[in-house]
């Protein structure tokens, strides 16, 4: 089959000042394209050729494993975000939070910092566990906890190339416009 770069939701310049035009112009339409680009070439041929990307992310591994993650896991990053967000979860979603973290503003601190500490690049990620508790988990690179069988609800990516032009080295700046887009209507979707 042959993945393709999916249209986001919003205007490239719908989210500023959190992330501005700019940065989703080249985001998406570079980086996100340039691995969907890479895991079309290489998987001619291979096993994974009609694979979807949840196949991949758990049975392959090198370039198609980086690739297919990226693709996956930057889909993920840029349809939880929205110009109107719901600002704060509720339901089911809030009482996992408060039961796990001690309130929302606590699970956002320790969210934070698990972002603002993974060294180098990679994403940070607010998954359900086997046990159906919430945790936060770093990965490197392309990493994605579908392959530990870990189920996840958020992300947030740390490579600079997802804030460097603007935030510099910046990357608690960057962070604190993170949460001003999150819509917690399209996490609450995902616990479903
Ligand atoms: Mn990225």
């Amino acid at each position: 089959m042959t993945h393709t770069l999916p249209n986001l939701p919003y205007s490239a310049e719908d989210l500023s000042p959190a992330i501005s035009a700019k940065t989703i112009e080249f985001h998406h339409g570079k980086h996100h394209q340039a691995y969907v680009n890479n895991l079309n070439n290489l998987i001619v041929g291979t096993k994974f050729e009609n694979a979807d990307l949840e196949t991949i992310i758990k049975e392959a591994d090198g370039g198609i494993f980086n690739n297919g993650a990226q693709v996956w896991n930057h889909t993920f990053y840029f349809f939880a975000f929205s110009p109107k967000p719901q600002k704060a979860p509720t339901g089911k979603l809030l009482d996992l939070i408060n039961a796990q973290f001690g309130s929302f503003e606590q699970f956002k601190e320790k969210f934070t910092s698990a972002a603002a500490s993974l060294f180098g690049s990679g994403w940070a990620w607010l998954v359900v566990n086997k046990e159906g508790k919430l945790e936060i988990t770093q990965e490197s690179n392309a990493g994605n906890p579908i392959r530990k069988g870990l189920r996840p609800l958020l992300t947030c990516d740390v490579w600079e190339h997802a804030y460097y032009l603007d935030y510099q080295n910046r990357r608690p700046d960057y962070l604190k416009g993170f949460w001003d887009i999150i819509d917690w209507k399209v996490i609450e979707e995902r616990l479903k």
